[in-house]
């Protein structure tokens, strides 16, 4: 049987590697908060008291971290993956980072004898507990087909985006054109607003016109037209604006260092900067056509 080490069991994590149990996969979580280990063993998860101990004997080593910067402790730390994981095993890093660290990590990691892959989510706490999550992963195909029946317990879509890092490339990318349009699609509902459009009248018109998107059909800011939505439910997450606000900011580093022209998705960020420092990052991002009203 495959055994599994899984690194970081917090909101994702924990629910992640309780799908993986589910799954019959043999998993060892180790987490720093004693009540995350806690939650594990109750779901029936042998735990490790260091990270050297939980992957010694594993094939596949998953993490689930807050920060690159975490991301790098815990691989190349002393008593990290490097030094103590078997010749080569698997690793899978899930966590939201920096491009250029997850192809740092995954070089040195190639360059020991492992696999990489970066394996960023989309689907939220929802979907880590439905097992219904988006996994984009960078890394090679070899690695890919060794990741996919592994992330296969945690989610409905395993897209390979390419080499090393793509994963979260294309993680920033999709989440950045998500706050451009959240945004554009709150202008819209304001300008309607103001100028005495209804808002069920207008979505009927743009969902069914050229102004269509995501955000409008499916995630839609105003009660009503979409009922399960967070706007619906006085904009508790979903999405928190902060952990928006994370992605976003990492897309704006990515860009920095890539050269690349993103002026709406800087202007995106000072948004979400603003609502996050009136003490709103625990809104739902969607909540940004309050923010935007002056209203939140
Ligand atoms: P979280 O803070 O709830 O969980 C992170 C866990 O890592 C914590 O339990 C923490 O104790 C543990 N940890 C930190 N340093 C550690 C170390 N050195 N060794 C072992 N464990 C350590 O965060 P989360 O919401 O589970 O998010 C995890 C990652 O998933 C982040 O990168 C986030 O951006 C990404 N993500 C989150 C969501 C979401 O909706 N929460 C959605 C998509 C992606």
């Amino acid at each position: 049987m495959t055994k599994i080490a899984f690194i970081g069991l917090g909101h994702m994590g924990l629910p992640m590697s309780r799908n993986l149990l589910k799954a019959s996969f043999d998993v060892t979580g180790f987490d720093l908060v004693a009540t995350a280990v806690a939650s594990f063993a109750e779901a029936g998860g042998k735990t490790a008291g260091a990270i050297a101990d939980a992957v010694k004997d594993a094939d596949v080593v998953l993490t689930m971290l807050p920060s690159g910067a975490i991301v790098k402790s815990v691989y190349e730390g002393e008593g990290g993956v490097f030094a103590h994981a078997k010749a080569g095993a698997l690793l899978i890093d899930s966590s939201t980072i920096d491009v250029a660290t997850a192809r740092e990590v995954s070089a040195k990691a190639v360059a020991k004898g492992f696999d990489m892959v970066d394996a960023p989510v989309s689907g939220g706490v929802g979907g880590a507990t439905a097992g219904t999550l988006a996994f984009m992963v960078g890394g090679t195909a070899e690695a890919f087909k060794r990741a996919e029946p592994v992330l296969a317990p945690m989610g409905k879509k395993i897209v390979h985006a390419g080499a090393s890092g793509n994963g979260q490339a294309a993680k920033i990318c999709n989440n950045m054109l998500l706050a451009i349009s959240m945004i554009g699609t709150s202008e819209a509902f304001n300008l309607g607003r103001a100028l005495g459009l209804d808002d069920q009248v207008f979505f009927d018109i743009a969902s069914n016109a050229s102004g269509q998107c995501w955000s409008l059909t499916s995630y839609c800011p105003v009660p009503g037209p979409v009922p399960a939505t967070p706007a619906n439910n006085d904009y508790k997450p979903g999405f928190a604006t902060a952990l928006m606000l994370k992605d976003l900011r990492l897309a704006m580093e990515a860009a920095g260092g890539a050269g690349a022209n993103t002026p709406l998705g800087k202007l995106s960020a000072e948004i979400y900067t603003a609502m996050d420092a009136d003490g709103h990052g625990g809104v739902d991002f969607s909540g940004v056509i309050k923010h935007l009203a002056g209203k939140l």
